[in-house]
């Protein structure tokens, strides 16, 4: 191939001006170049780009870049057209475009003069467009953001998973590398799947932020919170830092209430009109305001190098979530702080909100909460569960870097504790949730217990010297460990699982830190 005689150096040089490649680049790109297909799976700013822009000026034909957002399509287009000297090296083909300029990328294309053209899912899916592609010569296909094929990944977007479908029609034979800075083994496997990639060599760097702090907070009363973050972040006066919480009226009260503290804020939601989003968000990048209190809709596509902190109000819907929205601080390398609060009664929130969706989104849904939980509840390292999570082994021990190491907790042997739960929800026949089976153990009766008769069980009030926050902790956490589980169909019933039945037969010694701050939230707002 005419692109050996080249240097990999030489062409970095040529077209980017940069000296060396960073991480896995070159090995990425060299792959891609001997025409394999190819699995890119980077941490945001790593340096994904590079990976399919330096192939694409190298080979021969157009690479077609499958990019999910429009605004973002044309940030990468005027990047590229800022390091070359012509300007149709690069060009988009969406939606937004008039009839005229689509006969300008035509005619660019035809004439082989563009070696880029970032285009939706939508775009492709257009047969008009599909036999013109027919026509090209096309290099490849990158997938910009290939999460989001995976319904488990944090942005599923149906219309991705008809790509391999058009790619067929276009050129079945065509090289693809597919790129995302978030994937869990399940989102890979979906993606790998999905593309229907062929033996693809995957490249994964490691997900770790070794300056990223992480740290859980019980969330107790709101005005507690509130108090809480104040203080929090005139410590850290003049710091650019984001705010996340669930609903579009808590980042409005929020942010009134830290204007009212004296900290140069605004909210930020998909409820305002575009001009204000577009607006806050320009504050927020230019420092007029120091914290922006968002929901899930601020982020994507946000590049602040120097945002120093980012707290969680509510705890996401996911760790993939999380990971995501705590890695918009430190993104400069330097100090970045990561604030989550925590209580049992947001998660409630949270499955409250699934409750009218289909039962298989509803069980994916309680997975993804109860990982996030798990992380929550945890007193192992942070980094190594969030890590753990995309199927990465953090080594070391203690990573001085978040709460769970910097103050471990204290643990409690609780093998016979755990066996009263087992044996209540056992004498109940399964048939009841949490709050029942807590009554129960603590002898709290009600008049549906008395009609049951079950104050007259053996284990009722057996673990009264206890209260209700210590048994819903224990619970959860043997809910983490795999002894019992929540039936998702019959909602919230509790189960045991096989563990559990084994642990019943034999109890085997068990060691639990139990953090039943997590139950004496408020809920700290009730946001719907
Ligand atoms: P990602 O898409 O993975 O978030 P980008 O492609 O936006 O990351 O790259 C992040 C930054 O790193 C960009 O500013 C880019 O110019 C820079 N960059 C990429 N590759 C190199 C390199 N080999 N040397 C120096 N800087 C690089
Ligand atoms: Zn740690």
């Amino acid at each position: 191939m005419a692109v050996a005689k080249v240097s990999l150096l030489d062409a970095l040089h040529e077209h980017f001006g940069f000296d060396s490649f960073k991480g896995n680049q070159e090995k990425i790109i060299k792959n891609i170049l001997s025409g394999k297909d190819t699995f890119v799976i980077m941490p945001t700013g790593g340096g994904k780009s590079l990976c399919y822009q330096l192939p694409a000026l190298m080979s021969p034909g157009v690479a077609l870049i499958v990019s999910p957002l429009i605004a973002l399509m044309k940030n990468q287009v005027d990047l590229i057209r800022s390091y070359s000297s012509k300007d149709n090296v690069a060009h988009f083909l969406n939606s937004t475009l008039t009839k005229a300029q689509i006969k300008k990328v035509r005619s660019d294309l035809t004439s082989g003069k563009t070696k880029m053209l970032y285009v939706a899912p939508e775009t492709l899916t257009k047969q008009e467009n599909i036999d013109f592609f027919k026509e090209l010569e096309i290099s490849f296909i990158a997938v910009d953001e290939a999460h989001c094929i995976s319904e488990w990944g944090h942005d599923f977007r149906p219309e991705y998973r008809r790509l391999r479908e058009m790619i067929e029609m276009i050129n079945p034979e065509l090289p693809i590398i597919a790129l995302t800075a978030t994937a869990t083994p399940k989102v890979q496997s979906d993606i790998v799947k999905n593309l229907e990639l062929r033996t693809p060599e995957i490249f994964i760097s490691s997900f770790n932020r070794p300056n990223l702090y992480y740290e859980i907070r019980a969330k107790r009363k709101k005005d507690l919170v509130i108090k809480d973050i104040v203080k929090f972040i005139h410590q850290h006066k003049g710091k650019s830092g984001i705010i996340y919480t669930l609903n579009r009226k808590t980042t409005e009260e929020l942010a009134d209430m830290l204007v009212a503290n004296g900290i140069k804020s605004v909210a930020y939601h998909a409820g305002l009109d575009s001009t204000t989003r577009a607006g806050r968000q320009d504050m927020f990048l230019h420092e007029d305001v120091e914290v922006i209190v968002a929901t899930i809709a601020f982020g994507m596509g946000i590049d602040k190098p120097d945002v120093r902190f980012v707290i969680h109000y509510n705890i996401p819907k996911s760790l993939e979530n999380y990971y995501q929205e705590t890695g918009r601080s430190g993104r400069d390398g330097l100090e970045g702080i990561c604030l989550c609060f925590y209580s049992y009664k947001d998660v409630q929130k949270l499955e409250h909100l699934m409750r009218d969706k289909p039962l298989s989104e509803r069980e994916m849904g309680a997975q993804l909460i109860n990982e996030t939980v798990a992380y929550a509840e945890s007193s192992v390292c942070r980094r190594k569960v969030i890590l753990h999570y995309f199927g990465e082994k953090y080594e070391g021990e203690n990573c001085g870097k978040c709460d769970n190491c910097l103050h471990p907790k204290e643990k409690i042997e609780v093998k016979n504790r755990a066996f009263i739960v087992l044996k209540a929800i056992q004498q109940l026949e399964e048939r009841f949730g949490t709050d029942y089976v807590v009554n129960i153990i603590t002898g709290q009766s009600n008049p549906q217990i008395t009609t049951f008769q079950h104050d007259k069980l053996e284990v009722f009030g057996e673990g009264k010297e206890f209260d209700a926050h210590f048994w819903n902790s224990l619970i959860r956490q043997m809910m983490l460990e795999g002894l019992i589980e929540k039936d998702i169909e019959e909602y919230g019933l509790l189960k045991i699982t096989a563990k559990g039945n084994k642990f019943i037969k034999k109890p085997f010694s068990i060691w639990f830190s139990l953090n039943h701050q997590f139950d004496e939230s408020d809920g700290g707002g009730e946001d719907e």
